[in-house]
């Protein structure tokens, strides 16, 4: 796909934001702190990008997916965990109030989101319900003019900085699997909400990973987002937009593979040549552009089928992100072999490419996931 000027110069944009905000030493900064950079949000709140697809009368840039996509992608080609600081509110945070809001929840919720100035964070996973997000045992159980919640959540992106997250809990205690779940904002600081310990994670370090545990939260009723007991088709829809937002990291994880490998392959000599000359290391070469390539009009399509509103779209984000994912990780790998033993050093971009790889094709549902639901619209 050819990008229109629009798009191109958008691309161009970012890439140079990112090129030059996103230096080695923010970089090392993250990866060696684990702490989140509040300096860089604020900055890339100041250029709008936080609220990119959030709509104009919500305080964004009303921006499509494709333009998502590119940012996510020019921003994951410098730093994969950098890219997430800009893509929550615009897909698992912003998304389920555009979804299923009421006209003043989007008022009251996204344009300081939009803005930067509030973090909105997405959590439904919890420590007994992954991949089987139905099997949610966190509770709301309606009392007068409020809900009063219990349970814990999981894995949650943004949590020990976040103002609100969107949480999903069963309503209806009788009914059986996804059915009877609904979808709620709670404040982060009411009483009865606290935090796990950060996690240690493998990749995207520098963007805080925490548990969320309620005990006998109590919500207003006017935090309840859509239809009672209806917050999990609302969940399932929010996520074929994530699951985009991954598979656009994951190209730009993957272009940043190869950028380095190609440098480094014409850099490095052994038996007298640079290594570039060897077909074995060449042909590794050659299968990462393609692996990137094909993932490259896969995503970009799917965020075209987003935009035109098609029916193709839930399966083509599922299919961007399984092969995205898939590829990224790929190319980290080969990524990693031609590097050789400097590879395996952390001195080296590729080491860290390689950990930050393997998120993609876990989070927003794995690649067995995203195969269920391939096949599932396949064969209904
Ligand atoms: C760093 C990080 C950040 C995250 N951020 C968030 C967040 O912000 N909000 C949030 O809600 N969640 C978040 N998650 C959770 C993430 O989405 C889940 O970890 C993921 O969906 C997988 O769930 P699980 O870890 O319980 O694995 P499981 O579901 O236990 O899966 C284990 C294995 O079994 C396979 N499997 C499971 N069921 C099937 C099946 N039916 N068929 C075939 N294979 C199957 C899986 O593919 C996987 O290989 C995050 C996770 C991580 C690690």
């Amino acid at each position: 796909m050819i990008l229109d000027k629009k798009h191109a110069l958008q691309q161009k944009l970012f890439r140079q934001f990112a090129e030059t905000e996103f230096t080695k030493e923010i970089l090392d900064e993250l990866e060696e702190t684990g702490e989140f950079n509040w300096e860089m949000h604020k900055k890339m709140a100041q250029y709008g990008f936080m609220g990119v697809k959030i709509p104009k009368e919500y305080g964004g840039a009303g921006c499509d997916n494709l333009t998502y996509c590119l940012m996510d992608e020019e921003f994951a080609r410098q730093s994969a965990v950098l890219a997430l600081y800009a893509n929550t509110s615009n897909s698992l945070g912003g998304g389920p109030l555009l979804l299923a809001g009421s006209k003043e929840q989007k008022e009251k919720y996204l344009p300081p989101v939009a803005r930067g100035e509030k973090i909105l964070v997405f959590a439904l996973t919890e420590p007994g319900a992954g991949s089987d997000a139905g099997g949610t045992t966190t509770t709301a159980i309606q009392d007068g003019d409020d809900f009063v919640i219990n349970g814990r959540k999981c894995f949650i992106s943004g949590a020990p900085m976040a103002d609100w997250c969107i949480l999903f809990a069963k309503t209806d205690l009788s009914a059986k699997g996804s059915r009877g779940i609904s979808m709620f904002i709670v404040d982060m600081h009411l009483p009865g909400v606290s935090l796990g310990a950060p996690e240690k994670k493998m990749g995207i370090i520098g963007y805080p990973t925490s548990d969320v545990v309620l005990e006998d939260v109590r919500v207003p009723k006017d935090c309840l987002i859509g239809k009672l007991n209806k917050g999990f088709q609302t969940a399932m829809k929010t996520l074929d937009g994530g699951r985009l937002g991954v598979a656009a990291q994951a190209l730009g994880i993957a272009q940043a593979c190869l950028d380095e490998s190609v440098k480094y392959a014409k850099e490095r000599k052994q038996f007298g040549r640079p290594i570039a000359d060897f077909q074995g290391v060449s042909f590794m070469i050659a299968d990462m552009a393609t692996d990137i390539e094909a993932a490259r009009q896969l995503v970009y399509h799917a965020a075209q089928l987003k935009d035109a509103g098609s029916d193709e779209a839930s399966k083509a984000c599922s299919i961007a992100k399984y092969f995205a994912s898939e590829a990224a990780n790929r190319c980290a790998y080969k990524a990693v072999q031609i590097h050789g033993g400097y590879g395996y050093i952390k001195e080296y971009k590729v080491e860290k490419l390689y950990r930050d790889a393997r998120i993609t094709s876990i989070y927003e549902g794995t690649s067995q996931v995203q195969q269920i639901v391939i096949a599932s619209n396949l064969l209904k």
